[in-house]
């Protein structure tokens, strides 16, 4: 479903991504770990295309984002991402916020989209709320959603950087039960998170990255009990 190979990236000096090989398999979760400063932002920013690579290529279901342009907008629209900061549009109710990509991207009829949006609100739990303007919601709603927003688009992969670092710790949960549950419906998903339960139950796989590279990929299991480099475990030292 995702396919990096050899991808590099620098920002002036610096080499933020090290010959990233990366394939992820349709309906695979995985969890990015890694200290500050390592990558993981900008490896999914340039999954798609957010940010530019120097070389490599990276794939969406075996078609090659271009660097620009029609083809980039629609390959784009098959990637859904969610940040830290939900980035609601403030001045939209939360019905209009998930209504507009699909019926500005995806040529989508309002009455379509409409009723696609109230279904999703439904599923992450927020119907109630469509309403309601952004700034009448907690973080966790917003949360939500956000990625009710994400997914009225039909991706076909879903990243996720950090989306509970801003959070209350109460409402935490709520948005990690959303995705737990997008996880077991079989969505592809990579998510970048400090949230160690949730890795270990729902990722089926962890990358570690250190200063731009991905230094360990395997199971939630051996990564947490069998760290192999020095850098996992002073990482995992750390956290846990
Ligand atoms: P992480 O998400 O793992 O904390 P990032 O991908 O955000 O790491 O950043 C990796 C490195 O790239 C950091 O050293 C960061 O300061 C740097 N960086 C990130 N974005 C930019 C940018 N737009 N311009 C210059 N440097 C950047
Ligand atoms: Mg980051």
């Amino acid at each position: 479903m995702i396919s990096m190979t050899a991808v590099q990236k620098h920002y002036g000096d610096l080499h933020v991504l090290r010959d990233i090989d990366l394939e992820v398999p349709t309906g695979q979760v995985v969890i990015v770990l890694g200290p500050s400063g390592s990558g993981k932002s900008t490896l999914c920013r340039t999954i798609n295309r957010l940010e530019p690579i120097d070389s490599g290529t990276i794939a969406v279901e075996g078609k090659v984002l271009p660097a620009e342009g029609k083809a980039l907008a629609a390959l784009r629209a098959d990637v859904g991402m969610v940040f830290q900061s939900f980035n609601l549009f403030a001045h939209k109710t939360i019905l209009e916020n998930v209504m507009l990509a699909p019926v500005k991207v995806r040529k989508k009829s309002k009455a379509e989209a409409k009723t696609r949006a109230l279904e999703l609100l439904e599923r992450v739990g927020i119907a109630n709320q469509a309403d309601k303007y952004p700034a009448q919601l907690s973080g966790g709603q917003q949360q939500r959603v956000a990625i009710a927003r994400a997914l009225a688009m039909s991706p076909k992969v879903m990243l996720f950087d950090e989306p509970t670092s801003a959070l209350d710790p109460e409402m935490v949960s709520e948005v990690l039960d959303v995705m737990t549950t997008l996880a077991k419906e079989g969505m592809t998903m990579l998510v970048v998170t400090h949230e160690m339960g949730f890795a270990r139950k729902a990722g089926d796989r962890v990358i570690f990255m250190a200063d731009g590279a991905i230094v360990e990929d395997t199971t939630p299991d051996t990564f947490f009990t069998a760290p192999k480099t020095d850098r996992a475990k002073d990482f995992l030292s750390k956290i846990l």
